[in-house]
């Protein structure tokens, strides 16, 4: 019996209590999928390092992109669920070590994402003026650890930048630096980002893909929005979408091959227009060396062709394009948190196939993992609620067949941290917050406006709780 402290099945009175790491979407999902069945009666923890929830919704998600930053409205009713304890602020590994969160509770669902940048291994790559795309999205989304004064350093002057990558990420990355102050007015970037972007003279932005553009891993969707900006003119070279038979066939059983290259070939014949800026989508160069000595002055490229198994190969033709800017958009990477295995190369974490983590080839018990640190940096917001689901499944499964069982009485996770002097930030603190941003908004006719320094979220949450 859980009362004698040995572990027992899970029972309304002693419910599994599952932590989950990370509060973005894919810690959301899991948590609805959790709170959705009532085979096991469960209790859980939503953490999350920042003191706010939503990871990639809040920090991901262009600015500019309202419509699908609303869909936090829905996520947030899975932290309203009474099941459902959101408590940010607090980092596995600092405030509480892996080993103690373990023993808090009965099972972990690890969902903290992705956050590292991929690299791209080359010369220049740590010059001023070089940025991993992970830094300019955290710095326009106010993330409160975003390195402000590189990034903005960075932007001082720029005229010229490259967004090496032809992924979404690199689309957001180009639009947000091709956009006029006016388009970017009523989002929710911090104002000393919305000022910091209005006042670099950009003129021209280069997408760079070492691939062709059937190879092109953006969606189109969000490649037809850059035909849509105020004050930038999409150019593309049409020898660029000369492609051979095979690549031809290749892309026509593949539907968002085939928009994308009718959208671009619609492109191909539009020319450079005075006072606009030039937003060009480039194929088939690799960089190969960042130029410059004290910043970056150029990115050097190779010229490439794709080979029948769609790799790039290097044609040896060598070219530069001038850049006071390069953005790294290549892919981000899982990190490890302490005492937990990451595999280097994938930046996921071993599971199983379902979501239960390995431990020397071997599940362990009671740990799983789901989001982009079990599969990886792909999809969209909504992949991760499938992912999520056929972890819990997994879980729930172990439950069902007695292998995860609810132990005896545990500290409560909250009056621990509290106890160490952290502090923890529970829902209706995040509610302290959101009020704070929608009236700081306010103050300048808008929705909201994120509040980009953890000082300034705590004092939100510190003047609601003196109240
Ligand atoms: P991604 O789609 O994997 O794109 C990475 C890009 O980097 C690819 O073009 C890749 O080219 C290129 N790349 C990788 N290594 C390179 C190298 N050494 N040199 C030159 N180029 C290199 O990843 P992402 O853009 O970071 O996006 C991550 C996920 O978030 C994606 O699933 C994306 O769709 C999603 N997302 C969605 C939205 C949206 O829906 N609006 C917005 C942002 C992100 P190769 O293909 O040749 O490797």
């Amino acid at each position: 019996m859980v009362d004698d402290g040995s572990p027992a099945p899970p029972s309304t009175g002693h419910p599994l209590r599952v932590a989950i790491v990370g509060a973005g979407p894919a810690g959301i999902y899991a948590a609805d999928a959790l709170t959705r069945q009532s085979d096991v009666p469960v209790a859980i923890d939503l953490l999350d390092r920042l003191p706010t929830p939503f990871g990639l919704v809040r920090h991901g998600i262009a600015p500019d992109h309202p419509k699908m930053r609303a869909i936090r409205d829905t996520l947030h009713r899975s932290l309203d669920d009474p099941l459902v304890r959101f408590v940010g602020n607090v980092e596995i590994g600092t405030d509480l070590s892996l080993a103690e969160l373990r023993a808090h509770v009965d099972a972990v669902v690890y969902t903290y994402g992705a956050a590292l940048d991929r690299r791209l291994g080359i010369e220049g790559e740590d010059l001023p003026g070089s940025l991993a795309a992970t830094d300019v999205v955290a710095w326009y989304t106010g993330h409160p650890d975003a390195d402000r004064a590189r990034v903005e350093s960075a932007l001082t002057g720029v005229r010229s930048a490259v967004v090496v990558g032809v992924g979404n990420v690199a689309l957001d990355v180009g639009r947000i630096l091709a956009r006029t102050a006016a388009e970017l007015e009523p989002t929710d970037m911090p104002q000393h980002v919305i000022d910091a972007l209005a006042a670099a003279p950009v003129e021209e932005v280069t997408v760079l893909g070492r691939r062709g553009p059937a190879q092109a891993t953006f969606t189109t969707q969000e490649l037809r929005e850059l035909g849509e900006l105020a004050a930038a003119t999409v150019l593309v070279d049409p020898a660029d979408l000369e492609l051979d038979p095979d690549t031809e066939a290749r892309a026509a059983t593949d539907r968002n091959a085939t928009r994308n290259l009718a959208v671009l070939r619609e492109w191909s014949a539009h020319t450079p227009a005075a006072g606009r800026t030039r937003l060009r989508l480039r194929f088939y160069a690799r960089p190969v060396r960042l130029l410059g000595t004290d910043r970056v002055t150029g990115v050097e490229v190779e010229r490439t062709a794709v080979d029948g198994d769609g790799r790039a190969v290097g044609t040896g033709e060598f070219e530069v394009i001038p850049a006071d800017l390069v953005v790294r958009s290549v892919g981000y990477l899982g990190t490890p948190l302490p005492g937990l295995p990451v595999d280097q190369r994938s930046g996921t974490v071993p599971h199983d196939g379902i979501g239960r983590v390995l431990r020397d080839g071997r599940p362990s018990t009671g740990e799983y993992a789901a989001g982009w640190i079990k599969r990886g940096p792909s999809g969209v917001v909504g992949h991760n609620k499938h992912d999520a689901r056929e972890t819990v499944a997994g879980l729930l499964a172990d439950a069902a067949d007695g292998s995860l069982r609810v132990h005896g009485e545990r500290d409560d996770l909250v009056r621990t941290l509290q106890a160490r002097g952290a502090e923890p930030v529970l829902l209706e603190d995040w509610r302290a917050i959101d009020a704070a941003e929608q009236e700081l908004g306010a103050t300048r006719g808008r929705a909201r406006t994120t509040l980009h320094e953890r000082e300034a979220l705590m004092a939100a949450v510190r003047a609601a709780t003196a109240r």
